[in-house]
């Protein structure tokens, strides 16, 4: 049997089990409680791919920009004030209705950070860097998206110099949204190609 995509208990580094053995002590402590901890989690991974999703609706609403954002995505940040980052190179991937776009880095976990935020541990995982390339649709299917049979799925592995970010399809109904609400509709899983930003509320 396949290893799931999002497993809780995956092989924790050096790192992960020295943060989780300085929380346990503070909760022993009672400094904090294991609901504040995945409280301030959450507040974490629901806002800090801000970045990414100004550079997504700016890209929906301004067609040039667009452009210049699929030519050369460091310098299209530039004009939007967001710092990229010290790697060489910013390829945004264009979905379609064609063509859909998935990112995993197959050797470590390199992704624009300043744009994604906190990397998800599935993304950091073994079992989503070596299923993803051989079985895409499978594991998208575990993380609740269905494509159709004639969208080709393209996996692009990202490296430490070339870093990736998903331009997701601007969703039906959101033709009358302003930039700040359309950003709004920016999922985080949007951004990597493993789900799809959210619908106009009404849409
Ligand atoms: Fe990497």
């Amino acid at each position: 049997m396949s290893q799931p995509v999002n497993p809780a208990d995956a092989d924790l580094d050096y790192l992960r089990k020295h943060v989780l053995a300085l929380q346990n002590v503070l909760i022993r402590k009672g400094l904090l409680t294991y609901a504040e901890v995945l409280q301030e989690v959450h507040r974490l991974e629901a806002v800090d791919h801000d970045a990414g999703a100004r550079v997504v609706a700016r890209a929906w609403s301004d067609p040039a920009f667009k452009q210049r954002l699929l030519a050369n995505g460091k310098s299209a940040l530039e004009e939007l004030g967001i710092e990229p980052g010290s790697y060489e190179r910013l390829e945004v991937l264009e979905n379609t209705d064609r063509v859909h776009h998935v990112v995993v880095c197959t050797t470590c976990s390199c992704v624009p950070s300043p744009l994604t935020g906190t990397t998800p541990d599935w993304y950091k995982g073994a079992a989503y860097r070596s299923r993803v390339m051989q079985e895409p649709r499978a594991v998208l299917r575990e993380f609740g998206l269905e494509l159709p049979e004639d969208v080709e799925v393209r996996v692009i592995d990202t490296d430490v110099n070339r870093r990736c970010l998903v331009l997701p399809l601007k969703p039906p109904g959101a033709g009358g949204l302003t930039e700040d609400q359309l950003a709004q509709l920016v999922t985080r899983d949007s951004l990597f190609g493993v789900g799809q930003p959210a619908g106009p509320v009404g849409a």
